[in-house]
């Protein structure tokens, strides 16, 4: 069997289609009703009681409450601890669809293998993510997560044939939500959605406990939310007493607390005056999408009231007379999101039915992007890749270029979900890993690809030349603060393994005080660079290649083989490049490959050395050339492949020449830059 199941708040409902009489229909819980309490609650004797039961005990403060948890949805925070053991948002909402599962099993006396969950359409992608594992955990599959007012407007718009656009303004007990659908043809499409995800009907019942206790402290001096269990009592029956004034115009409060006993009347038109702050927030909500999207109020045909707090007279009243627009209750306001993910659970899991099609189109409720360094390089930006209010399923695929000098075989991507240019306002939604990529010496250049998918689930993926490259998921870090500041300050969170394998010139002309010098810097450049990560080689270079040391992370055995460096030991001329030798050394290594030239004279055979160069390119191996007295100057600009990666200079400034490389090597890091 397939059901819709809106996984509220406050409340939650499960519907199915019933293919009998063509309409949506609600399988009631347990106890005969039609929506069942999102709460949970956590017994001293260690029993677990769901829905009903639960809330009967919140209200009356036994055991550990669990309620609105899915305002932590996907945050990865513990929402309760019992028992020694600790529940996050996500574990809690499986517990509550378990419980929803098993009574609509029981309704129907079928087995339920797959559902369709709402999320307000605010949700970001760990929220959806963690509500698709919620419900995967009970053994359901999940095919399709949908927006809340998507589904609202699914189950009225398929009953409305006409063609309107409609602004579906969900007010739940925890959530607001507002947006706005084109109705054409029983078509529904999604021009743009926007929320307030801690808005509820929650803070017009922390309205009612707010006044009843300022009067009871004036009066007595005690304030009765001091005392936990009155509190959970008081919030608990505000709620009742604000249902009650949604059809009566007063209502009386007992409150006893302390040895004191009051009563007190509230009449409607103080709860209104008292909440009207809030109904001001819903309306802000309204006209940011509505300014959002170039639209203005003459364009809606109608306001759509779904969620449980519409019920209230005063939301229906106070967009009346703000906007002049046909405001029009949906009939089923607590059933409306269920039974429109039942509908769309139909749609998207049946082969067979007598459902006629629906096309729906949503939009994403946020941007997403991807961060990057800012055109100057003195900060990180969010580069947003698509925009909110895109229809899904939505793809971009934009060129970003690593740039030319830095050394690395991998690249960094930090997806971002938010608005705002600054990542740290943004939530850091993902971390992959780039590689496999070439790199010709000119920076890499590839194109990265983003994707919405229809649940509002972000894919990410990386292609160079069009050919897809490899992204590997990586958890984001514990600490970003980073992003607020520098990409030159930027610590660096992973160790990079380095192969540097030294080439040294052996021919005549190094005899006596160049390749003393060169002993030396090499020796300093190794001291400098060594540690556990780094290995070295070392190739004497002239007629022959001979080398001295295979690549080792042993100090001692590299600086042993820099005495044994002796010029004439490969022959007296250049005719001989070290790259292909080098290159089949590092190519092999794990980490990034790294070759120092150091040469002082005029190679033979050049053509043959630039193509070995090339191979290194294709490769990713940097080389760095130092050219010594005589050196062929365009020669070594020819075979190193990075940004000023040809160094020129003489015996004396040698050491600072080696120097100059070896801090470049260790601080070698990479920025993302958007193409120019
Ligand atoms: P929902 O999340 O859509 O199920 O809405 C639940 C919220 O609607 C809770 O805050 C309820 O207190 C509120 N609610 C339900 N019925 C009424 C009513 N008759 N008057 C005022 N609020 C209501």
């Amino acid at each position: 069997m397939k059901v819709g199941i809106d996984l509220g708040t406050t409340y939650s409902a499960v519907a199915r289609y019933d293919r009998n009489t063509n309409k949506p229909m609600i399988l009631p819980n347990s106890f005969g009703k039609e929506i069942t309490p999102s709460v949970i609650c956590f017994l001293d004797d260690g029993d677990i009681l769901v829905g009903e039961d639960a809330k009967d005990m919140q209200s009356n403060g036994t055991g550990v409450n669990a309620a609105a948890f899915k305002r932590n949805m996907g945050d990865g925070s513990i929402a309760v601890s019992f028992n020694g053991k600790d529940y996050t948002s996500e574990d809690l909402s499986a517990m509550l669809l378990q419980h929803l599962i098993a009574d609509a099993e029981k309704a129907t006396g079928e087995k339920i293998t797959e559902a369709v969950i709402t999320v307000p359409a605010y949700f970001n992608d760990f929220q959806r993510t963690a509500t698709i594992r919620a419900g995967e955990a009970c053994g359901v599959k999940v095919p399709k997560i949908i927006n809340e007012p998507t589904a609202a407007a699914i189950s009225y718009g398929y009953k409305h044939a006409s063609d309107k656009t409609v602004m579906v303004y969900d007010l739940g007990g925890g959530t607001f939500d507002v947006t706005i659908v084109r109705i054409s043809k029983g078509n529904i499409e999604v021009i743009g959605t926007e929320g307030n995800h801690i808005l509820g009907g929650k803070d017009w019942d922390a309205a009612i406990v707010k006044y009843v206790c300022d009067q009871f402290i004036d009066e007595f001096d005690v304030d009765p939310r001091d005392d936990l269990p009155t509190k959970n009592e008081l919030i608990v029956a505000a709620e009742g007493y604000k249902k009650t004034l949604s059809i009566a115009e007063s209502v009386t409060i007992p409150l006893n607390y302390d040895g004191y006993s009051a009563k007190y009347t509230l009449t409607r038109a103080e709860f209104e005056s008292m909440t009207e702050h809030l109904l001001c927030a819903t309306k802000d909500v309204c006209s940011d999408l509505i300014d959002s999207l170039n639209m203005s109020w003459t364009d809606i045909d109608e306001i759509l009231l779904v969620g449980g707090s519409t019920r209230m007279p005063s939301v229906a009243r106070f967009l009346k007379d703000l906007t002049g627009r046909d405001v029009v209750a949906h009939g089923d306001t607590d059933l409306a999101v269920a039974k429109g993910a039942a509908i769309t659970a139909e749609l998207y899991c049946s082969t067979a039915t007598g459902l006629r099609a629906v096309q729906i189109a949503d939009v994403t409720a946020h941007s997403l992007g991807v961060l990057s360094v800012s055109q100057d390089g003195s900060k990180f930006v969010n580069e947003i890749m698509i925009k909110r209010n895109s229809k899904v399923p939505s793809t971009v695929r934009r060129q970003f270029t690593v740039k030319k000098g830095n050394v690395t075989d991998k690249i960094e991507v930090f997806t971002l979900q938010g608005e705002s240019r600054m990542p740290l306002d943004c939530n850091v939604l993902a971390k992959v890993v780039i590689s496999g990529f070439y790199n010709r010496g000119q920076g890499v250049i590839i194109d990265i690809e983003y994707n919405y998918d229809e649940n509002g689930v972000v894919n990410i993926t990386a292609y160079q030349d069009g050919e897809p490259l490899s992204v590997v998921a990586e958890p984001v870090p514990d600490d970003i603060r980073w992003m607020g500041g520098s990409p030159k300050d930027r610590p660096s969170d992973e160790t990079i393994l380095k192969n540097i394998a030294i080439c040294v010139d052996l021919s005549r002309s190094m005899e006596g005080d160049p390749i003393e010098a060169a002993k030396e810097s090499i020796r300093d450049f190794v001291h400098t660079l060594a540690s556990k990560d780094t290995k070295f080689a070392l190739i004497g270079f002239g007629d022959k290649i001979k080398v001295v040391q295979e690549l080792t992370s042993d100090s001692q055995a590299i600086l042993g083989s820099i005495d044994d460096l002796k010029v004439k030991m490969v022959g007296r001329g250049t005719d001989a490049s070290p790259l292909d030798t080098a290159r089949l050394m590092l190519s092999s290594a794990a980490g990034i490959g790294i070759i120092v030239v150091l040469t002082d004279g005029i190679w033979g055979k050049r053509d043959a050395a630039v193509e070995q160069a090339m191979g290194c390119r294709s490769d990713n191996i940097t080389i760095i050339a130092v050219g010594l007295g005589e050196a062929d100057t365009s020669f070594l600009r020819q075979i190193a492949t990075v940004d000023a990666g040809a160094l020129f200079t003489t015996i004396d400034r040698l050491g600072d020449t080696f120097g100059t490389i070896a801090t470049a090597i260790s601080s070698g890091n990479m920025g993302l830059r958007t193409q120019e």
